[in-house]
């Protein structure tokens, strides 16, 4: 990981006192996207960059509200994967030419197909120009997944996306064809409108098996209103029926934005730790980007970053989880994703994992997955906690049950024959489930040296698998917004021919 700059973390004596140099980073101006070396400054215990642009002058933004956090996150990062092919070689340099170029740090963990760019809402907070112009056609479609499948091997999730999925004709064709035995889950990222309005369409997705990502964002009009631009209490409360009663495996996307919805983080855990078909609960600190997003009232210097989010998890879980219990995912730049696993007891309460685990001797168990997978290396590392939990269980908070829960984990996970691809994904749920924590960038706190370590991708028909952040800011022009400044090197197209960056807005 390239930590340019001219301080490390144990120079910096005092996190909550007055203002360090951190280190330095390469961003963009927040007006006119020209890349900057910025530098990264600690004061009053959080983080920001201040920026210095020659055209737009001097800003600054908050891009961590916990200075201990965000130092001590650079502990957790690990090398990257490389896929099995890059799409295409380095030629302009970063963030030219995604992608993936050769120089790109980690392989695609998980692929976002945006299969219409049709909606049946208009989000305040959207990243996505709803043009109402285009259902991917099936032999695109065909082709991105072959492409996924040759360049990766193996693919834990694929998740389809919009504008709104469901509105394509095709759908559950397309879930279909995604439905590779390479391919482990299909999952569905949807608002939940048709999904609780029609039930012979609900009754379909469940037959595809398909997982779903329901997009929820609070429990009250107001909330609903402010990110979403109308009340949607009625509607989310019947996909949520929807998809209890059909047993839908879900998980939750809760977008959290500061003086929206930031008091309903508690209600969405309780969620995700009520009801058995939800495996997983993804925070994401509201980015303001794209062609709504980049429009949303938000302040650059007042926002929810990840441990803001945390903490507030610990407020409103009344202590039910705590800011110890996160960790960064490694897998992505450590300042991306923070995440935990919690087990499910034989009394099924759930107990998060950090309070028997030290994940600074077992990392691989922090991985980009909604459940725990079952591979050698996941069985390895029960294996030696299983060990480490026996020695200790006097130590550890409920320990004798602990080990109880872990051993019935690793027989689960781990049965006496072979397992398929989609088996080995899938075996695991139901005994663990996870909290994500995952913060988008924007033109305030982009990080290329993020961006090169990105795993969540959009694979276009094209060939180009492009990492997502530098996507939604630089290269998906249609989702900048009017009023957004584009930057020179977005406007063209990398590498040359048949390559069209379907500039909308803002050129
Ligand atoms: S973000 Fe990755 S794929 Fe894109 S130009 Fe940079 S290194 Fe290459
Ligand atoms: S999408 Fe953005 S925030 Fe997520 S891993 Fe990629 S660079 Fe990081």
């Amino acid at each position: 990981m390239g930590r340019s700059g001219s301080c490390c973390v144990a120079d910096v004596a005092d996190l909550s006192g007055g203002e360090h140099l951190f280190k330095r980073t390469t961003s963009v101006c927040p007006g006119c996207l020209r890349l900057l070396e910025v530098d990264v400054v600690i004061r009053a215990g959080k983080v920001y960059f201040r920026k210095s642009c020659p055209s737009c002058g001097l800003s600054e933004a908050l891009v961590s509200e916990d200075a201990r956090y965000y130092v001590r996150a650079y502990s957790f990062a690990r090398a990257g994967t490389e896929p099995l092919h890059y799409s295409q070689q380095a030629e302009h340099g970063c963030p030219t030419d995604c992608g993936v170029c050769d120089e790109h740090e980690q392989h695609t963990c998980l692929p976002i197909i945006e299969v219409t760019d049709h909606c049946n809402l208009e989000c305040p907070i959207c990243i996505v120009n709803n043009q109402y112009s285009t259902h991917m056609s099936l032999e695109d479609f065909h082709s991105i997944i072959d492409g996924m499948v040759r360049r990766e091997g193996t693919c834990e999730s694929v998740a389809l996306s919009g504008g709104e999925p469901t509105s394509h004709p095709q759908i559950l064709e397309l879930i279909r064809i995604a439905g590779r035995p390479e391919i482990g889950r299909v999952v569905v990222i949807t608002n939940g409108l048709r999904l609780g309005r029609d039930r012979a369409f609900a009754e379909a997705i469940k037959k595809s098996g398909a997982y779903v990502a329901l997009q929820l964002d609070g429990f009250t009009a107001d909330a609903h209103e402010k990110i979403r631009g109308r009340d949607l209490v009625a509607d989310k409360d019947a996909a949520l029926g929807a998809l209890k009663e059909l047993k839908i495996p879900t998980q939750l996307v809760f977008v959290a934005t500061r003086g929206a919805n930031e008091h309903q983080i508690g209600k969405a855990v309780d969620l995700l730790l009520e009801e058995d078909h939800i495996l997983s609960l993804n925070f994401q600190p509201a980015a303001f980007t794209g062609f709504g997003g980049g429009k949303y009232p938000g302040d650059p210097m007042d926002r929810l970053t990840i441990p803001g989010v945390i903490q507030r998890v610990e407020e409103q879980t009344g202590g039910r989880l705590k800011k110890s219990d996160f960790f960064p995912l490694p897998c992505s730049h450590p300042q991306c994703v923070s995440l935990t696993y919690l087990m499910r007891m034989e009394d099924t309460s759930y107990l998060p994992f950090a309070r028997f685990v030290d994940f600074t001797r077992f990392g691989t168990l922090l991985r980009s997955s909604a459940t725990l997978p079952a591979n050698a290396e996941i069985h390895e590392a029960l294996h030696d906690v299983i060990h480490d939990v026996f020695a200790r269980q006097d130590e550890i908070e409920r320990g004798p049950e602990v080990l109880a829960a872990l051993r019935g984990l690793l027989l689960q996970m781990f049965p006496d024959r072979p397992l398929t691809a989609r088996e080995q994904v899938r075996i695991g749920e139901g005994r663990a489930k996870s909290i994500f924590l995952h913060h988008y960038m924007d033109r305030h706190d982009f990080d290329l040296e993020r961006l090169r370590k990105c795993c969540h991708h959009y694979p276009q028909a094209d060939g180009r698998v492009m990492p997502a952040c530098g996507f939604n800011m630089f290269h998906r022009g249609a989702a900048k917004g009017p009023d957004t400044a584009v930057a020179e090197f977005a406007r063209r197209a990398p590498n040359g021919a048949g390559r069209s960056l379907r500039v909308v807005q803002g050129t």
